[in-house]
This record gives C-alpha cells, structure tokens and sequence, in this order.
C-alpha cells in the first residue's frame, strides 16, 4: 500500500465484513439481500418557480382568469403582458408585473393577441377578449410605445355566449380570426377585418358544437391547427380554417394519468417552424402538461410551479400563454406566464417564469 495506509482488520471490521457478504441476521439468521432491490421512483413532475408576479387583482375572489404575452420586437425587455379580470376588465403588465394600462369594458374572460394585424394601412398589435358582461368581442389595439390599450371594435359584436377566447391568422388565407369556445360546447370563429374607417369589424365564419363545457384554446397559425379543452373530457385537436370538415379528433383525455379536470388554458411554445410544444393548464393537479407541437402531440413531461423564496406557486390555473422569444435579461430564453389561483399574499394574479426552468431549448 502507497502513502502508509494497510488493511487494518480488527474482530469488529471482520464481522462486518461477513454481514456485508451474508446480507443482515435477522433473529440470529442470515438473511440474503434481495437480489434485484426496486430502484426508488423518480419524480416524474418537475418542480420549478417563478421569479416575477403581477400586481394583484383589485378584486378579491376568482378574477384574474387568461393572460397573452405581447413581443416588443425592437426592445423585448419592453414586452407586455395582458391579462383579464374576469369581474371586470383588462390589464396590461410590464416584465417586472407593474400595470401600465387597465380597461374597464366589461367581464373580458380570455385575451389573446396578434402583432401584425393590417389596419389603416398599417400593421398594428390586436387585442381581442370575450367579454361575458354583454356575450360580445372585446377588440383592442396595443400601442407598441406606450403599451396602452385602445378600443377599436366598430361596434357590439353579438356572438354566442361568451366564455373561452383565442384567435387564430391562417397561414392558407393570411385571414384573422376571434375564436370563442363556449360552456354550451359551442365554438364559433368570427373573421376580424379592417373596416375602411380605422376600426376593426367581425363576420361570422364557421360554427361548430363539440360536446360539453368548453373554455381554453389555442390556434397554431403554422400548422392549422385549433386545439380546445373540454373542461371535463380532455384535449381535442382539429383543423382550425373555417372551410375544413375533418372531425376533432381528442388528443389526450382526462382521466389518462396526465389531465385531471378542469382542463384549462392552452399555449404553443415555438421552438422553429412547425415544432416546439403545446402546454395545456390541468387545473385539478395544479399542473402543466407538455406535449410535442409537431406529429400527433405526443407527451413530453409535466410540471408544476412551487412555492419560491420570493414568488409562490401557482395552483387552480386558468389561463396560460407562452413565448420562446428572448425577453432580455430576465428572461433570456422566453417566459411562461400563468394565472394563480391562490396567491400568498393578497388577490389573484400572475406568475411569470423563466422559460428554460421548463423547456430544454
Ligand atoms: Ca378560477
Ligand atoms: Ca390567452
Ligand atoms: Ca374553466
Ligand atoms: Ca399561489
Ligand atoms: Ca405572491
């Protein structure tokens, strides 16, 4: 032996040597150790935190409900996040969750966004939310410098009652479109359009019924593809232009080990063209699921935000939205955004998390 050290056996080294060998005596037998032991299981949910919160609701209760993350493409540490109180408005939030503007034009339950819509000759950021006060769409425009809201709906659209809200641009058509997912399990898509006068107008294009209670959806303006939560039953995924036939198909149930119902909020992270992930709220485990966004949506993990030294965790979600964009330092890779049901200290609000805790990108 190098550097001095020997073996150095005593009575005592000895006999644990030989339980070693012979597995533990029990009542004076020796007992062989099992010879495959069961591996101890891993986690299979990832935990992560969120870093950033919005100012809470000024109302107590359930009533923050959707949020929609907006871009800013010349300075991204400039980017907004939208998100609605469904007693009575909508927000917009810097990156750090200060608010920068609130409307108050009704219960506007889900917001969503498009950043190049054509309006006056020029391509502005549309806002459009459903709003339940009068079961009409909610249009806005974001101003890119002041991030503040404007209405530019040309009048009270009447749609179906109104309840879930995404929108969707075709990539066939270069069409916009507000689409409202309903708890009648209606869905309705209405075609936004420039009016001529500076002001945005809707027309009804495709209606479609699916089942039961519906609320959360998402449109992949890449693929065509429209994918809505049926609260109780699971994912279904379907051709999202009006002109299509082909039946909704159901991408993943609840009750499938994965979706615990209320199936929530939906969000495509991109991570090029066509591919990236579809993350989907699982509201009765206080979860997100993450499936592939290309092929046929397979599952990929899921994970929860917990409780954080700043920042606690989300639970109960409705909403969520996601981008893979770089925000600047914050939030270098993107962030995930998510409605909390029961936050620490005061009303409901948002949770903002770095999107490389979540996604290998
Ligand atoms: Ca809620
Ligand atoms: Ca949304
Ligand atoms: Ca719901
Ligand atoms: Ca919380
Ligand atoms: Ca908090």
């Amino acid at each position: 032996m190098t550097n001095g050290l020997r073996p150095h056996f005593t009575p005592y080294t000895i006999s644990l040597l030989i339980a070693l060998v012979a597995g533990p005596i029990v009542n004076g037998q020796a007992r062989m150790p099992l010879a495959d032991p069961e591996p101890p299981t891993p986690s299979p949910v990832l935990h992560v935190h969120a870093t950033v919160e919005t100012a809470p609701m000024p109302v107590g209760g359930d009533a923050a409900d959707d949020p929609a993350i907006w871009v800013n493409p010349d300075d991204p540490g400039l980017s907004a996040i939208l998100g609605t109180n469904k007693q009575g408005g909508l927000f917009v939030y810097d990156l750090q969750g200060k608010v920068l503007d609130e409307t108050k034009d009704g219960k506007l339950n889900n917001v969503d966004l498009r950043s190049d819509f054509p309006l006056s000759g020029k391509s502005v950021v549309l806002v459009t939310a459903g709003n339940r006060t009068d079961d009409t769409i909610a249009i806005y425009t974001l101003d890119r410098q002041t991030r503040r809201l404007t209405n530019v709906a040309e009048r009270p659209i009447k749609t179906a009652p109104a309840y879930g809200a995404c929108m969707y641009c075709s990539p066939k058509s270069g069409k916009f479109y507000y689409v409202l997912a309903n708890k009648a399990g209606q869905v309705e898509m209405w075609e936004l359009a420039d009016n001529g006068r500076g002001r945005v107008s809707a027309t009804k294009a495709r209606v479609l019924k699916l089942g039961g209670q519906l609320e959360g959806c998402v449109a992949d303006d890449a693929t065509g593809i429209l994918y809505v939560g049926e609260e109780d039953k699971g994912i279904w995924r379907m051709a999202a232009d009006p002109g299509s036939s082909d039946a909704p198909e159901l991408l993943d149930a609840v009750g499938s080990g994965r979706l615990v119902a209320d199936v929530e909020g939906m969000a495509i992270a991109e991570t090029g063209p066509g591919t990236g992930y579809l993350i989907v709220s699982s509201q009765g485990n206080n979860s997100y699921v993450v499936y592939r966004r290309e092929g046929k949506n397979e599952y990929v993990k899921t994970f929860q935000i917990v409780d954080g030294d700043r920042v606690d965790g989300t639970a109960d979600t409705d909403g969520i939205d996601v981008t893979t964009r770089g925000l600047g330092s914050a939030f270098p890779k993107g962030v995930f955004v998510a409605q909390d049901g029961f936050n620490d200290i005061g009303n409901q609000n948002f949770k903002l998390v770095p999107l490389e805790r979540i996604l290998d990108l």
